[in-house]
Parts: C-alpha cells; structure tokens; sequence
C-alpha cells in the first residue's frame, strides 16, 4: 500500500468511525430545511442539494484542519461530578475558570454551534448567500453532533468500559439500518431567545443519555456469544469484522427509539437555530445575493474564533 492509501484508508475508517454517518448528517440537514416557515424556505429550497452535501465538509475538514476535531465533541464527564454547575455558559467566563487549553483539551461543541450561529447571522445580514450556505451547513453538522451522547464523553468509544465499536453502532450502523421507517417531520421551529443556552441544552440531554447509551449495550453483549456479536467482513482486501445485523437490530430494541428521538431532535434543534439566525439578521431576502462576482465557494477551514465573537 502506499502512503497515499494508506493514508486515505486511515482517514476513511477514523471518519466512518468517529461521526453520525454521512447518511444521518444529510438527513439531518435537509430534513431540516422543510421545517422552515414559508417566509425564510425559498432561499433554502433553491440550495437544499448543496446544504445536504455540505452537512459533511465540516468532518471532511479534520483531515486537513488540526484545530477541527474538538470542535465535535466536548467531554463534559471531564468536569467532575455536577458538570453542569460547573462549566460557565459562556466561553469567557468558561476560560478564565478551567483556562483556554484546558477547553480546548476537553472539546468546545456548545460554543462552536454559538459562534457558527453568529457567523451565520452576520453571513444573512451581509447578503452573502456562499457565506449562508457554508455556516448554515457547518451549523447543521454541529448541531447534529450535541445531539448525540457519546460526543459528551470522554469515553466516546466505550474504550474505558470494553465497549469498543459502540459509537458507530449507534451512530452510523443504527441509523442506516433503520431511518427510513424514522418519522422527521414531528414539532415545531421556534425562535431561540438564548442560542448559546440552546446549545448547552442539546448538550446537556444527550449527556443524560450516556448511562443508558454504555449499560444497555454492556448488558446485551453480555447476553451475546462473540460469533453471534460481530460478523467478518472483506474491506479493502483485509478481513475485519463489524457488528452482525441481529446485534444492530438488538441494540436498537433496547435503546427504545433513542437514535430516532435524537435524529428528530437534531432536525427540529437545527431548523430553530436557521431561523432564529435569520430573525436576528432582521429577515432579510436570502434570494437576493447582495455581494457582487463570484464568491469564493472552496471549502476552507474555519478557524476558531472564541475572541472575536461577544457572547
Ligand atoms: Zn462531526
């Protein structure tokens, strides 16, 4: 194998491992678009295919963006025994109590979905649909991320409990195999008074997930001989093995509906940030691109902006 493969198939399995799959993430982005008020949808019709695509880029960006990966991810379990209480709302306040890197070290999810929020605001003020389009993405795949538990701990793998495989198990192989009898269209969107809590509350209900997420898992495997847990599989011409179809379908059955109620809740969570974004840019026409020539669609990095944008 060359580097450059190897390489890509390193990438490749990091990714399909560490994130909701690609299909949950597109899902959730343009589910979330048909939530939208009459008012604000046409600007987000006309680009659905692109905010689908996009839902992704921002996991695409790890590979090429240091500074990405904690932006997935915070492990609240870090913060002691009443996290809650004791990590401050607002970046700040949050870094002058644990310091910068010690954020930075635990993840900063609740204040990327703010800042992408922000940048999203300021994007639909200045009438830059490029801008529009890549924040309201990048927010989608953010947002989505709070919504799942085992993107609040640092056990996110089950690596410290012997439970290694369980976050693609819930987030990939779970959703694949059992979206398309999912209901998306459930509640309704609402205009977020305070965006930055609203995304601690995400955090915060995908937290209290956790217990359930590890020890329904933990007492299932327990049930289960490993022939009949994992089956193997041919990928790029090694044998590896994944978890069999009846162990998927099993998991499912004991988490009672908890992949959909979070899938629902990811897309309800994201079409009230859009429009509470577009509220506070004065609701602005979105169909009528403002900045003059051809923008810059490359997708580039987005950079941490923790100082520049007031809470
Ligand atoms: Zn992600």
């Amino acid at each position: 194998m060359t580097n450059r493969v190897r390489h890509f198939v390193l990438t490749l399995l990091i990714f399909v491992f560490f994130s909701w799959g690609f299909h949950a993430h597109k899902t959730i982005n343009r589910t979330a678009v048909h939530l939208l008020p009459a008012q604000l949808s046409p600007f987000f019709i006309q680009h659905i295919d692109e905010i689908e695509d996009r839902s992704v880029s921002a996991d695409k960006r790890r590979y090429v963006d240091s500074t990405e990966a904690i932006k997935h991810y915070i492990d609240i379990d870090l913060y002691g025994e009443n996290p809650f209480d004791s990590i401050p709302d607002h970046w700040m306040d949050a870094k002058q109590k644990y310091t910068q890197d010690t954020l930075l070290e635990r993840g900063i999810l609740p204040w990327i979905i703010f800042w992408e929020y922000k940048k999203l605001v300021n994007a639909m003020d200045s009438g830059s649909q490029a801008s529009v389009i890549r924040h309201a993405s990048d927010l989608g795949h953010y947002v989505a991320d709070a919504c799942v538990p085992l993107h609040t701990t640092s056990n996110y793998n089950g690596q410290f409990t012997h439970q290694k495989g369980i976050h693609a198990l819930w987030e990939t192989r779970i959703p694949e195999s059992f979206s398309g009898d999912y209901e998306y269209y459930i509640g309704n969107v609402v205009h977020l008074a305070n965006p930055l809590k609203f995304s601690w509350i995400l955090v915060k209900e995908s937290h209290a997930l956790i217990d359930s997420t590890l020890s329904l898992e933990k007492r299932l495997s327990d049930h289960y001989k490993e022939d009949g847990k994992y089956r193997f599989k041919i990928k790029n011409g090694q044998i590896g093995r994944e978890y069999s179809e009846e162990y998927v379908n099993d998991y499912n059955l004991c988490l009672d509906g908890m992949v959909e109620r979070r899938l629902q809740r990811a897309i309800r969570a994201l079409a009230s940030f859009w429009y509470s974004a577009w509220v506070e840019a004065g609701m602005p026409d979105l169909t009528k691109n403002k900045v003059a020539g051809r923008e810059d669609m490359s997708d580039r990095p987005a950079e941490i902006t923790p100082n520049r944008i007031h809470e």
